[in-house]
């Protein structure tokens, strides 16, 4: 049964997505149950060095294997996780198994040996009291070192961010794990988190991307917060890369590594390391 402070919280979104409150507790509780059931799945999308064309790592994509609804994408129950809190068992749920899966490449698939990992962290996981907890039990468990785990923040994950998220970014920082800065550029606040929270990542977002050699406006704007970023001693991600004249565009401004349906689609575990060469592969460019 939903908790006041949930039933609250249901009202808040039903006010906002017009929904009934007794959709949305039905639809919470079925999610609960889908969690509990381990309906929950994960996709893996490459990041690949641009240059070498070799997959450096991987990013975690949630879906929702619905009995009935089939293969839901994060849109379709992210904002009802959120509300509900159930973001924080459903985050806790990702982490672990993006930690297992990573170790278990590491460890059966040969050059996958210095694979990294990125999971995507919403606001709600991050003020948990025990969120260091629950990143240090999900590495000791698994077995993955921290250095190849990166944690994707957005800037609106940030936003709310106060002393004690701060200081827990910090303590997962100095484990060794990766902070990535998501969705860079589509935030109202970036320009100051980039200050604050000073991540060793950014990712650009894919509207930028897109702009991509449409018009002198749109590149010039793409440059300036890679160059922004690389000045500011980041590394960049560039999001969304679906033609190769992007890839040069990015490239000219200084980008190495990006993710994109020109790549490769998420994926799942099964379905990444297939048989068809020029697919990539797992393991560092020279
Ligand atoms: P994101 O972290 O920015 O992930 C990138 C999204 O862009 C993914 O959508 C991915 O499938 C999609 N994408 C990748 N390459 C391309 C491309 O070339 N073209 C286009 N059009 N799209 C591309 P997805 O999987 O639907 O995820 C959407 C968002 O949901 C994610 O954005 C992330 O913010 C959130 N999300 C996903 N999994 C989790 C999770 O486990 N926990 C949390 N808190 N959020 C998650
Ligand atoms: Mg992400
Ligand atoms: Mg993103
Ligand atoms: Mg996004």
């Amino acid at each position: 049964a939903a908790t006041l402070a949930e039933l609250l919280e249901l009202r808040r979104l039903d006010a906002t997505a017009g929904l009934g409150t007794r959709d949305l507790l039905a639809e919470s509780h079925r999610l609960r149950a889908g969690i509990d059931a381990d309906e929950l799945v994960l996709h893996y999308q490459p990041v690949v060095d641009l240059a070498s064309r070799r997959w450096l790592g991987v990013e975690a994509l949630v879906r929702w294997a619905h009995p009935e609804r089939g293969l839901l994408p994060p849109a379709a129950f992210l904002p009802l996780a959120e509300a509900s809190g159930l973001v924080v068992p459903l985050g806790r749920t990702v982490l672990e198994r993006a930690c297992a899966q990573a170790a278990r490449w590491r460890r059966e698939v040969g050059p996958a040996a210095d694979l990294g990992v990125a999971v995507n962290v919403s606001a709600r996981q991050l003020s948990e009291p025990d969120v260091v907890d629950v990143v240090v039990e999900a590495l000791v468990l698994s077995g993955l070192p921290a250095s190849a785990l990166v944690l994707e923040l957005t800037e609106t994950s940030l936003a709310a961010s106060c002393t004690e998220v701060d200081i827990a970014l910090q303590r997962i920082r100095a484990l060794g794990v990766t902070l990535a800065l998501d969705d860079f550029g589509t935030g109202y606040a970036s320009f100051s988190y980039l200050q604050r929270f000073q991540p060793d990542v950014v990712k650009l977002d894919r509207c930028f991307v897109e702009g991509l050699n449409r018009s002198e406006r749109d590149d010039l704007l793409a440059g300036t917060l890679v160059e922004l970023a690389l000045r500011l001693g980041c590394d960049v991600v560039a999001e969304g890369i679906e033609h190769p004249d992007q890839v040069r565009a990015l490239t000219r401004l200084g980008v190495r590594v990006a993710q994109g349906y020109l790549f490769s689609a998420p994926r799942d575990p099964q379905d990444l390391f297939g048989p068809a060469p020029g697919r990539g592969g797992f393991s560092r460019p020279r």
